[in-house]
This record gives structure tokens, sequence and C-alpha cells, in this order.
């Protein structure tokens, strides 16, 4: 995809989407240094309900740090937790839930609407709520390295930006600026659940965050005899139990898909 040359006098309603990972959390906070040709309105982050801990401790030192430092929102919107949704799914207290991209044992993989239903739809919602006629520019932070996932907006009133690409930037010139600035570096974002996690992934959460980890074999297990699908359903690339697996003996052998859920997560 060719990146867009500067449109002179244009009258864009400028938005971050933010995933809170390392690279919407420097576009972000770069950007209100005044490092890119724009300059944002606010930022938005589509809450799923469902990342770990981790990252919403740095979402909520973020909402504070640029509102005191820069007075900048960030505003959060949901369409509710992905986690629960499907439980209560599975649990026949709702009739359909948002799919997610299941490895099934037979070799197949489930259709994803997750990205759809709970990070670009709640965040549509709103901007057409305050755009008042408006075209948004939605800044999206990909990197230089991740640049093949850059895709044109499917609606009119959004045109996708993404400065990250147009100013060269790597994510270890990301890290690296995070570490000679002192400023607080993000984690990985991502739903605690998602399947498109790799072995390096899990292997981290079954040491550093247990409690976490049990979780997520807790569904793992529970989507197994998922409704009208034809085989078993899994988290992992493995299509075991997430709790047998000793990812030790592979840690990178499925590699990460994702580094940051963005509305374009997976891609
Ligand atoms: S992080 Fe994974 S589970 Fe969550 S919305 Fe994105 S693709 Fe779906």
């Amino acid at each position: 995809m060719k990146v867009k040359k500067e449109k002179k006098g244009d009258d864009f309603l400028n938005v971050i989407s933010l995933g809170a990972g390392k690279q919407s959390s420097y576009m972000l906070l770069r950007s209100l240094e005044n490092a890119f040709k724009y300059k944002p309105d606010f930022a938005v982050i589509s809450d799923t309900g469902c990342e770990p801990k981790y990252v919403y401790d740095y979402l909520d030192w973020l909402i504070w740090y640029v509102k005191d430092k820069y007075n900048f929102d960030i505003i959060v919107v949901s369409a509710g937790n992905i986690m629960q949704d499907t439980l209560d799914y599975l649990e026949g207290k709702r009739s359909r839930v948002a799919q997610l991209p299941l490895k099934l044992a037979n070799g197949g993989l489930t259709t994803r609407q997750c990205t759809f239903d709970y990070k670009i739809a709640p965040l549509r919602r709103y901007l057409q709520e305050v755009r008042n006629g408006k075209r948004v520019r939605l800044w999206i932070g990909i990197s230089l390295d991740e640049m093949e996932r850059m895709k044109e907006s499917n609606v009119k009133y959004i045109e996708h930006y993404y400065p990250l690409v147009e100013s060269q930037t790597r994510i270890d010139a990301i890290v690296n600026w995070f570490k000679v600035n002192g400023i607080k570096e993000p984690g990985k974002s991502a739903c605690l659940i998602c399947p498109f996690h790799s072995d390096r992934y899990w292997q981290r959460f079954k040491k550093e965050f247990p409690k976490e980890f049990k979780t997520a074999c807790e569904f793992d297990e529970k989507i197994r005899k998922y409704p009208k699908l034809k085989a078993s359903a899994f988290l992992s690339n493995h299509r075991k139990p997430l709790r047998d697996i000793d990812f030790s003996f592979h840690p990178s052998l499925f590699p990460e898909l994702i580094e940051e859920c963005d509305g374009l997560c997976g891609l």
C-alpha cells in the first residue's frame, strides 16, 4: 500500500487508535511532542475486557500521564468482555457471540469475528457520535517492520494514517526511545485468551503470571466442544490442552502473529 502525501487545508478529525502496546503508545507520546505532521485531537482504545492486568495498569498510567502533562484525552470504549461473553454463549445465556479464531483438531481454523465486534465496531460507533460530519484520519501504530499489515479503510468517513511507517520507525527504535527517555514501557497488548499467542507468550505467562495463565487454561477447556463446530477447538496451535503443553520444549515453534491488537490484530 502506498503512503499518501499530505493534503493541504483538509478538515479531518485526527484520532489515535490506541492499543496500549509499544507501537501505539509510542505513536501517542511522540505525537504530543509534535513529532508527526498532524496533531491528534484525542485517542480511543477499544477495551475487549480481557487484556492481561499489566495492560490495564499501563493504560491507567498512560491516561493519567497524557492528561496531566498534555491535557490530552484517551477515550475508552467497549462492546463487552469477549471472554465472559464467550463463556455466557457456551452456557446458553446468550444466542450469539463473535467467533474467536479457534484452532480445530482437524487442522482447521474458525473465522475471526472478534476483531470487528470488539475492536472496530465500538471505535466506529464512538467516531460516528462525535465526528460531526468531519472525516476521520485514524492513526494506526504499525511500525516499519510490520508494514505489510497496513490496509486502506473500508468506510468512506475514515482514512488510515500510518505515522510510524511514514517516519520509517522500527520496533527496536521504539523500545530504545522508551529506555533513553526513561518513560514507562508498555508490554504486548492483546486479549489474554487470544488464539494467536505464540508458545513464547504462553511460556512467559505460565511462569510470570500463573493466575492469568490458569484463567486461560480454564477457558481453553471450556471451548473444547464449541457449538456447531465439527472438531474439538483449542486456543493453542498445538491443538492440545493449554495446561498440558511443555512450552519450554519449543518456545518459538509458532511465531507471534501480532504485537498489538489495534483493530488490525492478527493480520
Ligand atoms: S487480540 Fe485476538 S482475541 Fe482479541 S480481538 Fe484481537 S484477534 Fe480477537
